[in-house]
C-alpha cells in the first residue's frame, strides 16, 4: 500500500514535469518563431532599399546620356548653322565669278557642304529621336522609383509598428519562460536547455503512434510500451529528445502555465 502511494506520487511528479516541460519547448517554440519574425522587417527593407538603389542609379544614368545628347544636338545645329552659312557666301561667290574654272569650283564647293548638312541633318533627326525615347525611359524609371520610394517609407513604418509589438510579446514570453523554469526540476532543466542548444531549438518530442513526431524514426515497441506506461523520463533512441505520448489525453491539453 506504502509503496503504490509512493509509486503514484513518482507518476503524478513525472506527468507534471512532463507537462512543465511541453509548457517551455511551447513558450521556447514561440519565443524563436518571434526572433525569427523580428529579423523578416530589416530584410526585406534592406532587399527594397538595394531594389531602390538600383532604380536610382539607372536613372542617373539615363539622365547622363540625356544629357549628353542633348550636348550632340546644340553641336549639330550650331555646325548645321555654320555650314548654311559657308553656303551663302559661296553662293555669292558663284554669282562673282570671272572664269568658267572659278565657277565650277565654287559649285563643287557648294555641293561638297550641302552634302555635308544633309549627313548632319539626319544625324540631328537620329539624335532628336534617341533624346525623345530616352526622355520617356526616363519619366518611367523616375515614376517606378517615387513609387518604390513610397512603398519603402510604408513598409518602414508597418515594420516598425510590427517589431514593437513583437518586442512585448517576447517580453511576456521571457517571463512566462523564467516562470517555467522556476518550477522545473533543476537537472531536468539543464538536460533540457543542452538539448535544446544541440536540437535546434527543439527539446521535446511527442511519439505518436510508435513513432517520434519530429526525427520521424520509430521506437522499439517495448520502448513504447514503457514509454506508454510512464516509467520514468525517456529519450527517443534516434535523436535523443526527451520524449513522451503524445496520444496520452493528460500531454494533449492546453500547456500549463507555471
Ligand atoms: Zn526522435
Amino acid at each position: 500500500m506504502v509503496n503504490s502511494q509512493f509509486l503514484l506520487g513518482e507518476v503524478n511528479k513525472l506527468e507534471e514535469q512532463i507537462k512543465l516541460l511541453i509548457g517551455l519547448q511551447d513558450c521556447d517554440t514561440r519565443i524563436g518563431d518571434i526572433q525569427t519574425k523580428k529579423q523578416e522587417g530589416p530584410i526585406k527593407i534592406e532587399r527594397l532599399t538595394e531594389e531602390l538603389k538600383i532604380l536610382e542609379d539607372q536613372l542617373e544614368d539615363e539622365l547622363n546620356r540625356l544629357e549628353g545628347y542633348k550636348r550632340d544636338r546644340r553641336g549639330a545645329e550650331q555646325e548645321i548653322k555654320e555650314l548654311e552659312s559657308r553656303i551663302e557666301k559661296s553662293t555669292i561667290k558663284l554669282s562673282n565669278v570671272k572664269s568658267n574654272k572659278e565657277y565650277t569650283a565654287a559649285l563643287k564647293e557648294i555641293g561638297d557642304v550641302k552634302r555635308e548638312e544633309s549627313l548632319l541633318e539626319d544625324r540631328a533627326i537620329e539624335i532628336m529621336e534617341e533624346i525623345e525615347e530616352l526622355e520617356a525611359e526616363c519619366s518611367s524609371s523616375k515614376a517606378k522609383k517615387e513609387e518604390l520610394g513610397e512603398k519603402v517609407e510604408r513598409d518602414r513604418e508597418e515594420i516598425a509598428k510590427e517589431l514593437k509589438a513583437l518586442e512585448e510579446d517576447l517580453e511576456i514570453l521571457e517571463k512566462e519562460r523564467t516562470r517555467f523554469c522556476r518550477t522545473i526540476d533543476e537537472a531536468l532543466l539543464r538536460r533540457y536547455d543542452n538539448l535544446r542548444k544541440q536540437k535546434w531549438g527543439l527539446a521535446v518530442s511527442p511519439v505518436i503512434k510508435g513513432v517520434c513526431q519530429t526525427c520521424h524514426m520509430g521506437i522499439p515497441p517495448q520502448k513504447f510500451n514503457e514509454l506508454i506506461r510512464g516509467d520514468g523520463l525517456m529519450n527517443c533512441p534516434n535523436c535523443l529528445r526527451i520524449i513522451y505520448w503524445g496520444e496520452d489525453e493528460r500531454f494533449k491539453v492546453e500547456a500549463p502555465s507555471p
